[in-house]
């Protein structure tokens, strides 16, 4: 695993993983500094390795079996029991009315728990004015680029 900052940018920060568990455990230690409230906004095309990365969150946030996170594309959002909770949400097949309309969101993005969007562009308008945005690229093989960025203040601070 490479982990570069970006020239200019500063914040932005680049991870490159060569593996699935790779991915998990730097979203696992990732989740070792947020805290309830945050937000992260995943983007990246089907396959790319989006909900694999909420599997690490999961095991980083102490959720039990975080082998059973899968696609919550036909359920919308899923809530994991952890030392923090987990609340994935997947877009996949909404829109940003089509989310507002059908899910209770603010109550979650809100909350006490550690919220996951997968496809978070799609409601890019509904999102928190802070949030980590992870875009998750492929590249050779199983290789894939994590390009983190931080929204607001808190993640600019927290260095996440
Ligand atoms: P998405 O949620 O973005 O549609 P998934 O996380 O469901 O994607 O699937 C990612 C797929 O890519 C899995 O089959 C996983 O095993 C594979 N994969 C290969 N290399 C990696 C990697 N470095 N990081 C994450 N997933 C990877
Ligand atoms: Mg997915």
């Amino acid at each position: 695993m490479s982990l570069e900052r970006e020239n200019g940018a500063g914040r932005m920060r680049t991870v490159v993983t060569k593996s699935p568990e790779e991915t998990v455990e730097f979203a696992a230690e990732l989740a070792a500094s947020l805290k309830g409230g945050d937000l992260i906004a995943l983007v990246g095309d089907l396959g790319a390795g989006k909900t694999m990365f909420v599997k690490g969150l999961a095991k980083g946030l102490g959720v039990k079996d975080p082998q059973y996170v899968n696609s919550a594309s036909f359920v919308v959002m899923k809530e994991y029991r952890g030392e923090k909770d987990l609340y994935h949400f997947d877009i996949y097949r909404l829109d940003s009315a089509g989310f507002s309309e059908t899910v209770d969101y603010e109550k979650y993005f809100y909350g006490g728990g550690v919220t996951a969007v997968e496809w978070a562009d799609r409601i890019t308008e509904l999102l928190p004015e802070e949030y980590l945005e992870v875009r998750v690229e492929y590249g050779e093989g199983d290789e894939r680029k994590l390009t983190l960025r931080p929204v607001g203040k808190r993640f600019e601070d927290a260095g996440v």
